[in-house]
This record gives structure tokens, sequence and C-alpha cells, in this order.
């Protein structure tokens, strides 16, 4: 076979993968929206079959063969030769764990997320911790078949954010210590902002209405883009002009699915701007985790929490809900959704205190696979941390170790990511304000010109880079921590009057 022979091979064998991947993407979506419970058992039968087919396509040893050959044929040309390598070293790592014990892990993973489950309802750490343990043993024999001399927890990171290890997340935390946790104590004993405006009754039918002209606002755009609603609110996609958010509303918190919102959108957004010629293959993914962290996080907190980005929406808002907010102020309400208190569970914690919730599950994710921390009695050291740390007693465990799902499936390594896309937005942030007047886009309804700057310097890439160069294409220097920690301690500052 010539090399011409074997890319005509290789681009139907990805034409194949993304036919499987666009299938199981809308089954996925399907059935944490609208698909009715009934039918639950027949669809999960047919979506592992084709869950199967699709492992067993991935790892067709004649394709795998023709990738090796190509990602080191000097004749083709740089975006297939990035994306070939990229699959195939996504094909050593799957290839290298026997079929019959990948299947047994995940049926395993499947009992973990109902005992968890279980576990979070009847608020009993004891009902998971059995299967926390077997997921930690799993994982520990699949990683040890790649035969890697690196430490297995340095190999999960990297398998979720290319390139960090322990060390280096070692050193990113504990600048975020050193710096924010005092900041931390400070706010708490500083005088309170008066939020509870926020949580009177606000109707969802209105909150929707309400809903449609932010998504316009964000250009989240129905010829590519749906809004569902679901219990966690995720974004998934098939291709980049099909992209699906969801958000949960809640009758007596007003910025809680407006949020939420804004944050998917920053997902969907960066999966449609991907250069067109990338879709249906490898390089039309976001890069890492916390490279697509950074850009919901960045739309979230860094455009949708500031005064500029409510000048334009607060009027609007208040049309909607003149009983609850015609004598609230713009700085007020911009006040009231950027306080920060400590508290017990991540996905409601503030920008301030996000961080150390992140840290305290890197300690732990650290320590079960370093050896220096066991599954039993975690829930002890947990609670511990949250005192250290945040200065919060943690009541219940499903408030406490049982309040995520991350830990059921086996991602270890993950949760760091959520930490470090924050602070690579700070970075992206203080190089977007440097050349383009983002407050005045904001104020005139032009968010669309900080989301062609998104596209311009990070988003058309997919994952053609990684997050390492696109951080220095985008800001000219490499990642520096220090963006977020002043980032940080000017607004806490200035919000709290320190
Ligand atoms: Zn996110």
């Amino acid at each position: 076979m010539n090399t011409e022979q074997k890319l005509q091979q290789y681009k139907d064998w990805v034409f194949r993968l993304s036919a499987y991947n666009m299938a199981l993407a809308i089954i996925g979506i399907d059935k944490l929206t609208v698909a009715p419970a009934g039918g639950s058992e027949y669809r999960d039968k047919r979506t592992a079959f084709l869950a199967g087919e699709l492992f067993t396509l991935e790892t067709d040893p004649e394709i795998i063969e023709i990738l090796k050959e190509l990602k080191d044929d000097k004749s083709i040309d740089e975006d297939d030769k990035r994306a070939i390598t990229l699959y195939y070293q996504n094909a050593m790592k799957t290839m290298c764990i026997p079929k019959d014990e990948f299947v047994e892990a995940r049926e395993l993973m499947n009992r973990s997320y109902d005992a968890w489950l279980e576990a979070k309802t009847k608020n009993d750490y004891t009902i998971f911790e059995p299967y926390l343990k077997k997921v930690i043993e799993i994982q520990k024999k699949f990683y040890g078949y790649r035969n890697c001399d690196k430490p297995l927890y340095d190999q999960m990171l990297d398998d979720f954010e290319p390139g960090m290890n322990q060390e280096k997340y070692d050193a990113f935390f504990d600048a975020l210590k050193e710096r924010l946790v005092p900041l931390i104590q400070k706010v708490v004993q500083a005088k309170q902002i008066d939020d509870s405006f926020l949580y009177q009754s606000y109707p969802v039918e209105e909150q929707k209405k309400f809903m449609d002209e932010i998504l316009a606002y964000l250009h989240f755009d129905k010829d590519w883009g749906y809004q569902n609603e679901t219990e966690h609110p995720f974004t998934s996609w098939t291709c980049e002009n099909d992209c699906r958010t969801t958000t949960k509303y809640l009758k007596n918190n007003v910025a809680s699915a407006i949020l939420s919102t804004i944050h998917e959108v920053g997902h969907a957004t960066y999966e449609h701007d991907v250069d067109e010629r990338y879709d249906g293959m490898i390089l039309s993914e976001g890069i890492s985790s916390g490279m697509h962290e950074s850009q919901s996080r960045l739309c979230e907190n860094y455009l949708g929490r500031t005064k500029a980005f409510w000048d334009y929406n607060f009027p609007i808002l208040q049309k909607h809900f003149p009983e609850q907010l015609n004598d609230v102020s713009t700085e007020q309400f911009v006040e009231a959704i950027n306080v920060s208190r400590p508290s017990l569970v991540r996905t409601e914690a503030d920008e301030l205190t996000y961080p150390m919730h992140i840290l305290i599950r890197y300690e732990i994710e650290k320590g079960l696979f370093n050896g220096t921390i066991s599954t039993e009695g975690l829930d002890q050291t947990w609670n511990a941390m949250y005192k250290k740390y945040l200065g919060v007693d943690v009541t219940d465990a499903s408030n406490g170790i049982l309040q995520d799902v991350h830990w059921s499936d086996g991602s270890f390594g993950y949760f760091p990511t959520y930490a470090l896309g924050s602070a690579f937005s700070a970075q992206f942030m203080h190089q977007m304000r440097k050349e383009l007047d983002v407050d005045e886009a904001l104020q005139h309804n032009r968010f669309d010109l900080c989301v062609a700057w998104l596209k311009e310097h990070i988003h058309k890439y997919g994952c053609r880079y990684d997050a390492d160069d696109i951080m220095q294409i985008a800001t000219g220097e490499p990642f520096n921590v220090n963006y977020y920690i002043e980032y940080l301690e000017d607004k806490y500052n200035k919000l709290y009057h320190l």
C-alpha cells in the first residue's frame, strides 16, 4: 500500500469512528434530557453494544499498523500528522488492556455509580467505600499495563491535561494556598454583602423568557445550538454545527440558571468555533479538560459576572422581574452575584473559594495513589481538610465526600483541571483586555467581539496544538499562575473593601 492508499483507508476509518461517536453522543444527550426512564434497560444494552463496536473499530489492528506507519511518514501534511499521532496514542492506551477486563471494569463502574448514588441518598459513606477501593485497584492495574515508568498518578493527570504532573500541580496549588487562604479568611471577617434579593421567588416561566434574551446576547445561535434542561447542566455535541447545552432552573435563585447557561455556552462556542477543516476528526475536540474549562469559566466568571455585562442585561432582567428587582441597582446586583462565602459544596462555590475545593480533592487523590491515604475513614480525612482550608464543618457525607460523581467511575486526575482552567482564563482575559475594549463590547451588546477574539486565538485550533503552545500563541508567554491570583486578589479586595 502506498501513502495515498493508506491515507484513504485512514480517512474512511475516521469517518466510521465519527458516525459511531455521533450516534453515541445523541443517545447520551437523549438519555440525560428527555428519554422516558421505562426504556432505559432496552437502550442501555444497545448502547453498550455500540460502545463495544466502537472499541473494536478504534483498536482495529490493521488500522493501528497504518497509523503507526503514517505518523512517521514525512510526506503527509502537519494536520494529518498531528491527528494520526493523537489517534495512535489513544489507541495504545486502550489496546494494552485485555478486552474482557475492559468490559468487566465498565460493569464495575456501573455498579460503583449505583452504590455511590445509594450512599449519597442514604448519607452513608460505608456503602460506597468498598466500590471506591475496587475502582482504585482497577485503575492501578490498568495504568500498570501501559508499562510507563512515570508514577501512576502522574499518568492520570497527563491523560486529562497533557504535560501536567504532580510536580507542576504541587507548585500551582502551593501558590494558591499561600495567597488565597489568608484572603478567604479576610473576606469571612469583612462586612458581608446583602445578596438576599437573589433568593426571592422568581417564577421559572419568566426566567425562561429572560433566558431567550441572554442566549441571543451570547450569540448562541439556533442554527448550531440547542438548549435543554437537566438536573446537572452539561454540554455535548456531534459536530461543530450541532452543539447542545442544558441548564437547570431554580425558583428561589435567579442567578443560578443564568450563570450555568453562560458557562455551558462557553463550552459549546469553543466546539462550534474550531476550524471547519477539522470537523469529524480528533483535531476538532478541545485540547484538554483544563483548556475546555478555561473557555466556559472565562465566559461565566470573567465576562458574565462583570459590571459591564450587566450594564446591558440588568435592565432587561428588571423588566422580567420588576417586583423583585426594581429597587436593586446594577451595582448591588453585580456585588450580590460575586459574593464569596466558604461552603460545603463545590458546584455551588464562588470564584474565590472554588480552587480550595479542588485543592482538597487533589491532595486526597495524590494520597490515594501514593499510598499515604486509604479509602477507609476517608470521609473523616475529607472533613478535616474542609475545616483546615475552608473553615467549614461538614455535617453529612452527602454534602461531604459523596457530593461528586467523579470517583465512582475512576476519573482520577480530572478534578485538578477545573482549577487549572480557571487560572488559564485569567491569563487569556488579561491578554484579551489588552487587545479589545471588553467592557465597551459587553455594554453595547457585542459579546460576539469577545467570542471572535477567543476564536482567533484559541478556539479555531481545536487540539492542533498542546495547551502550552496555545497559551504561548494567545498570550505570548508561558502559563503563569500569578495572573489568576492577582485577578482574585484585586477583585475581592475591591469587593470587600479590604
Ligand atoms: Zn464546565
